[in-house]
């Protein structure tokens, strides 16, 4: 279920909400109980996209240089 994000028009609270796409025009405000609310956009999305460009195996760092890059050939 998502979540949704609304503003208050009455008391210009901001809250989020698991609701159904169906049940929206139901929310009401937690605070003084209208349903003079408007929708925010949603931020359910937050998915980083970082991610370490080197994830081990390689001879990109100097620690693994020692055993990876700076062996000796034949042992
Ligand atoms: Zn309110």
């Amino acid at each position: 279920m998502p979540i949704y994000e609304f503003q208050c028009k009455e008391c210009s609270r901001d809250f989020k909400t698991l609701r159904r796409a169906e049940k929206l025009n139901e929310v009401t405000c937690p605070t003084c109980g209208t349903d003079h609310i408007m929708r925010l956009l949603s931020v359910t999305a937050q998915v980083s996209a970082e991610q370490p460009s080197f994830q081990g195996g390689g001879c990109g760092t100097a620690r693994d240089a020692a055993s990876c890059c700076m062996r000796a050939p034949g042992g």
